[in-house]
């Protein structure tokens, strides 16, 4: 029978105390439990210290995660987030325009390398459900082009071009479903995909099926040179366009246009939350343009007020060259532990944890070897 040590240490509940109680510990594997008055430090090792009680964990203790190979897995839950920006499609790969071929193959490439979709929002509120080993990747596209989706009429039937965003995705999907359907369209005015007639079939289609829509402006403007008032009507009014062909769903990301924002701090409130006439919003998570990968949704780095994206393209600090860096890099990427409601992190990163972000969950630290 595995050998399971459990270090009791009743202790109240403040953060501080418990990241130094974490840090006396520092070998082996180490499981946390919070509750509303204690935290519970479970230790698993081999050695025994004169400060250990050792007694036989019950069957039930024994969570998920830790019939995983640590070892083998490599978890690492405050490894950092590629969110990535596209914006068109066209014939030739520039900046902002990529290429439905090597859209497809980005896909691909990232199902192949163990990453799967999960939508921002579930990336905010570090609350992805994602298999052990894999690495979640968030896919955003700004302003509502058209080739983002493209729908026709064949037989009275509306069918969604093979070679739009959308289309591609799906069918990635449909021949991987392990990848995942997900990615959020951030809007602007009336520049929905360019079909008029299909706008309202388009964000039904995409709230149906997994995908999110996001803030964008309304007339994608410049945010650092508006007013208090200006910046609260076009965020506020084009929240209430996009939710007006939706039943019940909250439009709550904003990508800043340009990747800019205002300068003065209280104006700098206003992109997070306001009000315009009776429709006010709640942003959870605004976006740079950004050129490097996210923090973990538990990191002390992490801030939803300020999310950078990695860009997409083959140009340096774009999305080839990060997927590169990974590949290189793998421990710098998050891993996955497979159970959403355990974090584990290599103990010699402990420092980085946010432990405010992880108060619901259980925090499992251990020993990463070297590769
Ligand atoms: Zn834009």
């Amino acid at each position: 029978m595995k050998k399971m040590l459990i270090f009791l240490c009743i202790i109240p509940l403040i953060f501080a105390g418990c990241s130094k109680e974490v840090e006396d510990n520092k070998k082996g594997v180490m499981k946390i439990e919070q509750s509303a008055e204690e935290i519970i430090i479970k230790k698993v090792d081999d050695k025994v210290t004169e400060k250990e009680i050792i007694v036989e964990t019950p069957e039930k203790e024994i969570t998920e995660v830790e019939k995983i190979n640590l070892d083998e897995v490599r978890p690492n839950e405050i490894g950092r987030v590629m969110i990535i920006m596209y914006h068109s499609f066209g014939k030739n790969e520039k900046q902002f325009v990529s290429t439905p071929e090597i859209f497809k193959n980005d896909l691909i490439e990232l199902n192949d390398l163990g990453y799967v979709l999960v939508s921002l929002e579930d990336y905010v509120n570090n609350n992805m459900d994602i298999d052990a080993g894999k690495t979640p990747v968030v896919i955003t596209f700004d302003d509502g082009h058209s080739t983002n989706f493209k729908v026709f009429e064949e037989n009275g039937e509306i069918k969604i071009d093979s070679k739009s965003a959308v289309g591609i995705i799906d069918s990635v999907y449909k021949e991987n479903p392990n990848f995942g359907r997900e990615a959020t369209f951030f809007l602007n005015g009336n520049i929905v995909f360019g079909q008029k007639e299909y706008v309202d079939y388009k964000l039904n289609y995409l709230i149906d099926n997994g995908y999110d829509i996001g803030n964008h402006s309304n007339g994608h403007e410049d945010l650092s040179t508006l007013s208090a008032d200006a910046i609260q009507k076009t965020l506020a009014i084009n929240k209430e366009k996009i939710e007006s062909h939706l039943n019940g769903y909250e439009v709550k990301t904003l990508a800043l246009p340009f990747g800019k924002r205002p300068k003065d701090e209280k104006l700098e409130e206003f992109i997070y939350n306001g009000k315009y006439g009776d429709i006010d919003y709640n942003n959870i998570a605004v976006l740079n343009v950004g050129w490097n990968p996210a923090s973990s949704p538990i990191s002390k780095k992490f801030n939803y007020k300020s999310i950078n994206r990695v860009q997409a393209g083959s140009m340096e600090y774009q999305l080839d060259y990060w997927i590169d860096y990974f590949e290189k890099n793998p421990d710098n990427k998050y891993i996955s532990d497979g159970n959403v409601n355990v974090i584990t992190v290599p103990e010699n990163l402990e420092e980085y944890i946010d432990y405010n972000k992880i108060v619901d969950k259980e925090l499992i630290l251990y020993e990463r070897k070297q590769l």
